[in-house]
C-alpha cells in the first residue's frame, strides 16, 4: 500500500492542540468551573523529542511519497498518536499495533522509522540489511547514556542502568553494551539496587542474590566477582530522578564498603542521564504536590509510560493520584486506572468527592494536550461543572 501526504494542512499536522489547555496555559494552570478548581502543573505533556519524532514521521509523507511508512513498534507510548498513524496507512513490525495479517516486515522501497527511544542494535542491523531507507527519530537525550556507557566500556567497567529492562530504550542500551561485548545490570527501584549492593557487599552470596533480578535485566554470562568490580551508572531518562539519585548514593556507599572510602573513584562512576523535559514535568508535579492544596490527582498517558507512571508516584502518599489513560476512564462512580506502584489496573468507586474541591491535573511527555484537554472536561462534566462557564479563578 503507498499513499501521499494525509495531512490537508501542513501547518496544522503537527498540531494535538486543545484550546481548553490552551486556555489553562494562559492562565498560569488555574480553572474554576462550578465547585471544581483546576490546576496545572506549569510543564507538562509532549516534550521537545516526542513533538520532533511525531513530526518527523509527518514529514516523512513529504519526503517519500508513494512510499510505505513502516514503524519497528509503537512511535511513542500514548495509543491516540500511534492510532492516529495506523489510520493514515502507517504499518507496525511489532507491538500492539500490529496487525496479524500485515505483510510482517519493510520492504527494500519502503521507508523504516526508528522510534524516539531508540532500536536496539538488532533491529537497526536488521532494517540495514533489508536495504530499506530508515528515518531515525532517537531523541539526543537518549544518544547522551548510550554514549556514556560506551566510556564505561572502554575503562572496563560494568554499567548498572536504573530503568526497566523491557523498555525500548533500556532494552537499546543494554544491546548497545552487548554488542561491544560490555556487561550490563537493570534496576527497576531502590529494592532491586539494594539487591546488588547486597551482592558487592557480600560477594559470597552473589548468585543467590542476583538470581532475583529478572533473566532480561542482566548480562546473560555475568559474573559477580568480575563484573561488580567497578560499576557505572546510567538510567533511562524518564525514571524518577530523586530515585535515580537515591540509587547512585546507594551503590557509591556499597563500594566504599567493598574496596574503602578512598578507592571509590576507581571503582564507580555516575551519570544522571533523566533529560531536561522529564525533569522539568517531575519538578512541576512536585511543586504542585508541595502547594498542599489538592483533594487529588489525575495523570493523563498511555498505561506503558514510564514518565507517566513516575509523575503519578509523586502524588501518592499526599493525596488520590490516578494514572489515567484518556477521558473513558472516567466515569461519575468509579475511575479506572494503572497503579504506579503495582502495575496492576484498578478501579476505584466513589473516587470523586462531594462539594468544592481541587483536582490536579498533568500529563506525560508522550500525551498530547488533546487528550488531557479530553480529560478534564470529562471530570468537569461527571463532576456536574458547568461546561459553558469555565472562568479563570
Ligand atoms: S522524554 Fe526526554 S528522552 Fe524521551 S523523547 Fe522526550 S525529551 Fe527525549
Amino acid at each position: 500500500m503507498t499513499r501521499d501526504n494525509p495531512y490537508d494542512n501542513p501547518f496544522e499536522r503537527y498540531s494535538y492542540k486543545s484550546p481548553l489547555i490552551e486556555r489553562l496555559r494562559a492562565q498560569d494552570g488555574n480553572l474554576v468551573s462550578g465547585r471544581v478548581t483546576v490546576r496545572t502543573a506549569r510543564s507538562f505533556g509532549f516534550c521537545w523529542g516526542v513533538d520532533r519524532a511525531v513530526a518527523m514521521v509527518q514529514d516523512a509523507f513529504d519526503e517519500y511519497p508513494g512510499r510505505q511508512i513502516w514503524l519497528l513498534d509503537q512511535i511513542i507510548h500514548n495509543p491516540r498518536v500511534n492510532s492516529d498513524f495506523k489510520t493514515l496507512g502507517v504499518k507496525f513490525v511489532r507491538g500492539p499495533f500490529a496487525d496479524a495479517d500485515e505483510d510482517g516486515a519493510p520492504g527494500a522501497d519502503d521507508v523504516a522509522v526508528i522510534p524516539a527511544f531508540s532500536a536496539t542494535v538488532e533491529d537497526t542491523d536488521w532494517l540495514r540489511g533489508i536495504g530499506c531507507t530508515i528515518v531515525d527519530t532517537t531523541c539526543p537525550w537518549v544518544i547522551k547514556p548510550h554514549k556514556r556507557t560506551l566510556n564505561y566500556l572502554r575503562d572496563g567497567f560494568t554499567t548498572i542502568i536504573h530503568g526497566l529492562y523491557e523498555h525500548e530504550e533500556t532494552a537499546a542500551s543494554a544491546s548497545l553494551i552487548a554488542s561491544k561485548g560490555g556487561k550490563y545490570l537493570v534496576v527497576a527501584d531502590r529494592e532491586q539496587a539494594q539487591w546488588v549492593c547486597d551482592v558487592i557487599e557480600q560477594p559470597l552470596d552473589a548468585a543467590e542474590l542476583l538470581s532475583q533480578l529478572p533473566d532480561g535485566a542482566r548480562s546473560p554470562d555475568f559474573d559477580c566477582d568480575r563484573d561488580l568490580a567497578q560499576v557505572g551508572t546510567i538510567n533511562q531518562t524518564t525514571m524518577l530522578a530523586s530515585e535515580t539519585r537515591e540509587i547512585e548514593r546507594m551503590l557509591k556507599q556499597s563500594m566504599a564498603v567493598r574496596f574503602g572510602a578512598d578507592n571509590v573513584g576507581e571503582h564507580f562512576r555516575e551519570l544522571n542521564t533523566i533529560c531536561g523535559a522529564t525533569q522539568d514535568n517531575q519538578d512541576a508535579v512536585t511543586a504542585l504536590v508541595d502547594q498542599d492544596a489538592l483533594d487529588l490527582m489525575i495523570v493523563v498517558g498511555g498505561h506503558d509510560s514510564s514518565n507517566t507512571k513516575n509523575l503519578t508516584r509523586v502524588g501518592r502518599g499526599h493525596f488520590p493520584s490516578y494514572h489515567v489513560d484518556g477521558p473513558m476512564a472516567i466515569r461519575p462512580d468509579e475511575i479506572r486506572h494503572r497503579c504506579s506502584e503495582t502495575g496492576e489496573f484498578e478501579s476505584t468507586r466513589d473516587w470523586l468527592p462531594a462539594g468544592e474541591i481541587t483536582i490536579g491535573f498533568t500529563a506525560g511527555a508522550s500525551t498530547p494536550d488533546t487528550l488531557l484537554g479530553e480529560t478534564i472536561t470529562r471530570v468537569l462534566e461527571v463532576a456536574g461543572a458547568p461546561m459553558d462557564v469555565v472562568v479563570s479563578s
